[in-house]
């Protein structure tokens, strides 16, 4: 316990692998073409590698800087099975003797032929999902799975020295939600008591193996809550005392904080007997002597290096922060802000790069390397003076550089008023649409992709390659859009979209077609289970060089007479799941995308379009985690989506779709997108977002989805009947929509038509009650 921490760590490291090999060993378990033993050498081969490459860049191997933050599917997730916190809907996926298996992993991440799987959601402000664990009253937690000790084991072996993380008790039970089973106004939190002593149990056998640092991870203390922060508070401090109470036996507990400032809840826990303590001081300020005055001993672990975004560090910033903060801590540490699970793992992958963009860049690896580089500084004032130079030199670099400030593009959005952000009346609207689109009540849709099967991900890839023509190309995805406008025709649907075949990615897509990005070739990062996303980085003022989706809309609009929903994605979600630039306010770029969306809504009408959908997935995830800052974002996000359709004209269908059903905190500000049309996620909670919509008097078209698309499961045509129906009981049917949660493209052809069919079967023989 006594045992110092290490002067320069990292909170975690990216798990999915130089070229996702995790998703390729994960997801060929899944399909039965490999066994649990080759899963489990290659995730063993990934953590190898893993820390490998951190001890060549500059952390220990023998001092717990490196963190053990490998998982196979999700943290949260990996801390519910640790604990046994599952409830009573999947009580029987223990094996004889207790534990939680591989397959049971599994199966609470991706359901089964007969349940759903646990709910998944944002995990704080970044666009990665964990898995909700559900707790009731009587879940009876205990050890049921060990990998955490076989990590340091297999580590040990091979001569690294890692530190063990967890989600800590107050944030995992916080993330949890109530089981089925749990009466009205249960809280997870009020189990607190009951799930200490399995923490302590796992501890005493972490200091049992011989580990000496376990760091348990407490982002929820920097959110706001919907349990009062003195709730919050008591919880930390009773957490705290029991897992860091000087009898224990235990390692040392280093306790992280990661996306943003604890406020209120810092001298809390710097009160704590923890050993040492985490905190974000890049999006954080530095905080006063006074909230640290209690740390006495305890390690401050100081994340001055952005965790979450892909530019080089301002070295000078980060040394001033630290110089802050050694001249009021005792032991000072450099870290991270954040996990780098956020950010790809190497630039030097990225060779097609511009060299200039290339040099403004750091992902995992270089933040590694600016961390090792920081902390040298510590007790050493001067010490990296050449380095703090060199990252300065870099921006100026970045503010000088072609493309990065654009006069024209300035010069648009300076000159915006309000009524290029308003529509007309909203009545006026729903009145000229019924006239012109004439569907029938409870219109079928879907969210705009159809699966991409492998033959049109290989046409995209030889065209790029070079090995197709653009007009072979262009043959190519007219057959496909061919294939789904007759699919969507013999199932039935009333509006039909042409399947984003030509898109790799919803963002990338447009970041491609747009000045101002650029794309990279390995810059995935892990989206959630085996699924990854490759951002796009946003380093300069936007514009539209010319149409980008219009063509192919327009193709598929000319095979049928029902109408075709154009499909764009929306300034905020470009935004969200991009890189963005950090020397512009983020709400001035947003108004960058936002008119080069307006000219391709102007483009889309001119060409014959009657329904436009703009996708603003993304809309919650940007949400600030404290109340107190999230006005002014829903401010500029809302209306950067209205600035982007509100010329619009009224007969013009505009749709949304958002892609979580965690809908009643901002419910007012979906309301202010003033979209005629607003689909949601809603299957895997089962509808519960109706509540919301009835609660608030939402009065416009909504379409609560009714088909889980994140699962291969194929919903029956009851279960998705009863799903309407239960809609039908909240929503005035008039307003219902019927559609999936979200788009296809992940989908295999087999069950996306089984299941669309029971959709819309179920449509009609709702539609017939009504
Ligand atoms: N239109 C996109 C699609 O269908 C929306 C995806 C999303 O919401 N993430 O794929
Ligand atoms: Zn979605």
């Amino acid at each position: 316990m006594s045992s110092t921490f290490p002067t320069a760590t990292i909170v975690g490291y990216p798990r999915i692998g130089p070229r996702r090999e995790l998703k390729k060993a994960v997801e060929s378990y899944w399909a039965g073409r490999t066994s649990a033993a080759e899963l489990e050498t290659a995730a063993a081969e990934l953590r190898a590698s893993s820390y490998a490459r951190l001890t060549k860049l500059g952390l220990e191997a023998g001092n717990y800087s490196i963190p053990a933050s490998f998982s196979l599917y999700d943290q949260v997730l990996d801390t519910a099975v640790t604990f046994g916190a599952v409830s009573d809907r999947f009580k029987d996926l223990y094996d004889a003797d207790g534990s939680l298996g591989l397959d049971a992993y599994f199966t609470l991440a991706r359901g089964d032929s007969e349940r759903q799987p646990l709910e998944m959601t944002k995990w704080f402000d970044t666009n990665y999902h964990y898995l909700v664990p559900e707790i009731g009253p009587d879940t009876a937690f205990s050890l049921a799975n060990d990998w955490i000790l076989r990590d340091v084991r297999e580590a040990a072996e091979a001569g690294y020295t890692v530190r063990p993380t967890l989600i800590g008790p107050v944030t995992f039970l916080l993330l949890s939600k109530a089981a089925d089973e749990a009466p009205a106004g249960f809280n997870p939190l009020s189990r607190l008591d009951d799930l200490l002593p399995l923490y302590l149990e796992l501890l005493g056998k972490l200091a049992e193996a011989g580990v000496e640092w376990v760091q348990l991870e407490e982002p929820a203390l920097v959110a706001d809550q919907a349990v009062p922060e003195s709730e919050v508070a008591a919880a930390v401090e009773r957490a705290y005392a029991v897992l860091a109470a000087e009898a224990q036996n235990r390692p040392a507990i280093l306790v992280t904080s990661q996306y943003g400032s604890l406020g209120s809840l810092l001298p809390v826990l710097a009160g704590t007997a923890i050993d040492a303590l985490h905190i974000d001081v890049f999006k954080g300020s530095v905080p006063a002597a006074s909230e640290l005055a209690r740390l006495g001993e305890t390690t401050l672990v100081a994340g001055v290096v952005d965790g979450h975004n892909i530019w080089k560090a301002d070295l000078g910033v980060a040394a001033q922060k630290l110089t802050l903060l050694e001249g009021t801590v005792k032991n000072l540490a450099v870290s991270t802000s954040t996990s780098l699970q956020h950010v790809p793992l190497d630039v030097e992958d990225e060779q097609q790069l511009d060299a200039q963009l290339r040099s403004w860049l750091a992902f995992a690896d270089q933040k590694v390397v600016e961390v090792v580089t920081l902390a040298r500084a510590i007790g050493n004032p001067g010490a990296i003076d050449a380095d703090i130079a060199a990252a300065a030199e870099v921006l100026a670099s970045r503010a000088g550089a072609p493309g990065v400030n654009r006069a024209e593009v300035r010069a648009r959005t300076s000159a915006l008023s309000p009524s290029d952000f308003t529509r007309g009346d909203y009545a006026v609207r729903l009145a000229a649409q019924e006239e012109a689109l004439k569907l029938p009540a409870l219109p079928t849709t879907t969210i705009g992709s159809f699966p991409q099967t492998s033959e049109v991900r290989s046409a995209r890839a030889r065209a790029n390659r070079g090995d197709l023509t653009a007009e072979q190309y262009r043959q190519l995805m007219q057959d496909e859009i061919r294939r789904v406008i007759d699919l969507q025709e013999e199932l039935g649907f009333d509006v039909l979209v042409h399947g984003e075949p030509e898109r790799n990615d919803m963002v990338q897509y447009f970041a491609e077609n747009l000045d101002g990005f650029d794309v990279t070739v390995h810059g995935w990062v892990q989206s959630y289970g085996s699924r990854c996303t490759r951002p796009s980085i946003l380093w300069g003022d936007v514009s539209r060089p010319e149409p980008i989706t219009v063509p192919w809309t327009q193709f598929a609009q000319s095979l049928t007479d029902k109408p075709v929903k154009g499909m764009l994605t929306g300034p905020v979600t470009i935004l969200a799941w991009s890189f963005v630039r950090d020397d512009l306010p983020l709400g001035e770029t947003a108004n960058q995308v936002a008119l080069a969306l307006r000219d391709e809504v102007t483009d889309l009408e001119a060409a014959g379009i009657r329904v436009i959908q703009v996708d603003e997935p993304a809309l919650r995830e940007l949400l600030p985690l404290r109340r107190e800052d999230q006005a002014e974002y829903l401010e500029w996000s809302v209306n950067s989506f209205k600035l982007s359709t509100a010329s619009a004209a009224p007969a013009t269908q505009v749709h949304t779709h958002l892609c979580y059903s965690e809908f009643g905190a901002i419910i007012d500000a979906i309301d202010g997108l003033d979209a005629d049309v607003t689909s949601i996620e809603a299957a895997r909670s089962r509808m519960e977002v109706v509540h919301d919509l009835e609660a608030h008097g939402f009065r416009r078209g909504v379409g609560p989805g009714v088909y889980d698309i994140h699962s291969p499961r194929v919903p029956g045509q009851d279960e998705v009947a009863e799903l309407l129906e239960k809609a039908v009981q909240h929503v005035p049917a008039r307003q219902l929509w019927v559609n999936p949660d979200c788009g296809l493209k992940t989908r295999g052809y087999t069950e996306t038509e089984e299941s669309l069919r029971n959709l819309v079967n179920a449509t009609v023989s709702v539609r017939s009650q009504l």
